[in-house]
């Protein structure tokens, strides 16, 4: 909650400088193909989700997203494919599993796209408790799972631990979305990198989880400034 630094305030002059605003650029479309719009932002996107994309060890010839308008329409994409892939798998819309300390627009989300959820309790922590999904999902066991866990809840900074939950998701049709839109911008930076990392070190053939939602306002203080572009 500092104020960002002056070399922060410097790089957005630059950017006011360079003339970047003085378009309206076009966001419409898959960036990884060609905009038949001229002044568009894919360019300015692949950069930005193949950045991030290494910074979360994702494959780097197997790496797609896209820029949203926040972290809800993050996750609200990522809900929207999982519920997407795991009818489309199954023929069963999934129900969705979280806990009481994900953020309330998985709650608005869930009801704009018509999910049952599943409340899994939490650890001490505030995070995931992985036993628990585990009675859940033997509970449920006719329905595909869409799993959204946490990399830092909004009240406590819990991190829902990853491995736990694959572990137990094993053998049950499932999707599991990360809201990492309060620590997914910083974490990667720090010595808990492997909490986030799509591929882990020591199993890099093991998939750890299937989206994650990032927001950028969350770790920039963008939230707070004036915008330029
Ligand atoms: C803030 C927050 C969101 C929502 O992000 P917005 O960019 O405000 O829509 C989602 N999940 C978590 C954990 C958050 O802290």
């Amino acid at each position: 909650m500092n104020t960002p630094s002056p070399e922060f305030f410097a790089w957005r002059q630059e950017l006011l400088e360079s003339g970047i605003g003085t378009f309206a650029y076009n966001n419409v479309g898959n960036p990884f193909k060609d905009s038949p719009i001229p002044f568009n932002t894919h360019d300015f996107e692949r950069e930005l989700i193949l950045n991030f994309g290494k910074l979360f060890a994702f494959p780097s010839n197997n790496t797609w997203g896209f820029l949203s308008n926040s972290g809800t329409d993050s996750n609200m994409h990522g809900m929207y494919m999982g519920r997407t892939l795991l009818k489309g798998r199954t023929g069963v819309i999934p129900k969705v599993y979280f806990t009481q300390e994900a953020h309330y627009s998985i709650q608005i989300l869930r009801d704009l796209l018509g999910l049952e959820t599943v409340f899994v309790q939490t650890l001490a922590d505030g995070g995931m408790d992985a036993n628990d999904l585990q009675h859940k999902l033997a509970d449920n066991r006719d329905y595909p799972a869409l799993v959204v866990a946490t990399i830092g809840t909004t009240f406590k900074g819990a991190v829902d631990q990853i491995d736990r939950i694959q572990h137990v998701l094993k053998g049950h049709s499932s999707y599991l979305h990360l809201d990492a839109a309060l620590f997914g911008g910083y974490l990667p930076h720090t010595a808990h990198a492997s909490e986030v990392l799509y591929q882990s070190k020591s199993n890099p053939t093991a998939i750890r989880y299937d989206s994650i939602a990032v927001s950028c306002h969350k770790f920039s203080g963008f939230h707070r400034l004036p915008v330029y572009l």
